[in-house]
């Protein structure tokens, strides 16, 4: 017997009590941390929608081996495990944990760039990424499909890169000035969008007709071999083991934050398919940075949760009510007509909040304000994924517009029930249908840089 509403395969046997606080409490809490949701403490949100990093429930298997973690500070015969399972899933055969993603980021991607002014291409990189990028000295170019911000135009495949852009940026800058393709999968910044083994398998060639190193950051490849298989007809009946494996024999290198497809609260991996040179670089970097190269960063008893972790995410069960609960949410919020990124992605559910407050200019953060009728509504915590996130442009120092003002429902893994979602679902309708009375937000604070953690504003009356 099938079911219309999605089934998760996993029961519960530990839980974590929520509570709300009541409309006049959440009105203080939300003036104190200055209309800003990162800023409100976590006790004081119902539910919370921030982030899919870190946050997902462990499994009864991960929580038993963590008591099997080898704290040695060299040779953990707890790394030798993660490195086991690591090497099965990708095929690399060099592999170093780091404390997260932006660790690994931090190892490798200053060792691909040779010298000043070269370029890192990506379908689109995600903000820390492009921050190492930027740190490192080189420049990011997002090359992804036009039809990605195309909202309501079925696309499957959302996050591709566009190929025939590739290659023309490709001979714009001259192949010896890149330094590297990093493909995204899912594509973060475009809703957890996937993108397809064929596209994958375009950037390949086109990376080996011009001897470019191939850098998958992927935080979410379970989750984007589950749309491979849903979504490609070629690989309808494969495995998620397999589809993942042929994901990795497109790229070098491998980078995750393993707080999410990882199923862990924290940590990230390095992995290198087979280039010895970039391998023993990396080694080299890791220990002032992340630690010696067989901890990276982890107790012993985080790799071990993250060994287990990884595969549990490839199982098909869990990946199917994973996908289905963020559509499920997505259908929920398409019936009343509210606009958001389709199809869903595999994380999160983005609502375009620059098409629900046109009243609300792009530089008074439609989408923050938003996040905070949201919060006063039901004590959700959303974020702001905009103009607000974008921040100035570092020439003019105006504030730079963002192709979409979104905000996003991140979803946790294995954490909330549908009848959560069906709260966030209702709550947001009762938002939607207020929207034409929802005022811009003004600076009373700025930081100069990542500003949407720490700013503080005021209401624009
Ligand atoms: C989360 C994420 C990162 C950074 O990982 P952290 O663990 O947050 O440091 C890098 N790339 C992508 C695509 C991500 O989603």
């Amino acid at each position: 017997m099938q079911s219309k509403r999605p089934i998760p395969p996993y029961r519960i046997k530990m839980v974590e009590p929520i509570r709300i606080i009541d409309r006049k409490e959440r009105e203080k809490k939300l003036i104190e941390a200055g209309y800003n949701p990162f800023k409100l403490h976590s006790e004081d949100v119902f539910i919370d929608l921030l982030t899919d990093s870190g946050t997902g429930a462990m499994s009864h298997f991960q929580w038993a081996a963590l008591m099997k973690g080898d704290e040695a500070y060299a040779g953990s015969s707890s790394f030798f495990r993660l490195e086991k399972v690591v090497q099965a899933i990708t095929g690399y055969l060099y592999v170093m944990p780091a404390h997260q993603g932006r660790g690994a980021e931090q190892v490798v991607i200053p060792a691909l760039v040779k010298h000043p002014g070269m370029v890192f291409f990506s379908n689109i990189h995600f903000d820390t990424t492009r921050a190492h990028v930027e740190l490192s000295g080189a420049r990011a170019i997002d090359v992804v499909i036009p039809e990605c911000f195309e909202l309501d135009h079925y696309h499957p495949f959302k996050g591709n890169f566009d190929l025939v852009e590739l290659e023309k940026q490709i001979n714009a800058v001259k192949a010896e000035n890149v330094a590297g393709i990093i493909m995204t999968i899912t594509n973060n910044s475009a809703g957890g969008e996937p993108v397809s083994l064929e596209n994958m398998k375009g950037v390949r060639k086109l990376a080996q007709a011009y001897h470019i190193p191939v850098i998958i950051d992927g935080a979410r490849y379970a989750e984007n071999a589950y749309f491979i298989k849903q979504r490609e007809e070629a690989y309808r009946d494969c495995s998620i083991r397999e589809i993942a494996k042929w994901q990795f024999d497109q790229g070098d290198i491998f980078l995750m934050s393993a707080k999410k497809d990882g199923l862990v609260n924290m940590g990230g991996l390095i992995a290198i398919k087979n280039d010895r040179h970039l391998f023993e670089l990396c080694q080299t970097r890791i220990v002032p940075m992340e630690g010696f190269p067989t901890y990276g960063g982890l107790a012993g008893r985080d790799m071990e949760a993250m060994a287990v972790g990884l595969e549990e995410a490839l199982d098909l069960d869990y990946l199917t009510y994973r996908i289905a609960e963020c559509e499920y949410l997505g259908n929920r919020l398409l019936e009343a007509k509210i606009p958001i990124q389709t199809p869903v992605g595999g994380h999160a559910v983005f609502v375009d909040c620059g098409a629900m407050c046109p009243q609300i200019p792009y530089d008074q953060f439609p989408a923050q304000a938003v996040c905070n009728a949201l919060y006063l509504e039901g004590g959700i915590r959303a974020v702001e994924i905009g103009s607000l996130l974008l921040g100035r442009d570092p020439d003019t120092s105006q504030n730079r517009q963002a192709d979409r003002e979104f905000m996003r429902l991140t979803i946790p893994r294995r954490t909330y029930t549908l009848e959560h979602l069906d709260y966030v679902a209702d709550c947001l309708i009762s938002v939607y249908q207020k929207r034409h009375e929802l005022k811009g937000l003004a600076f009373e604070y700025e930081s100069p840089i990542l500003r949407h953690f720490t700013a503080r504003f005021r209401v624009v009356t």
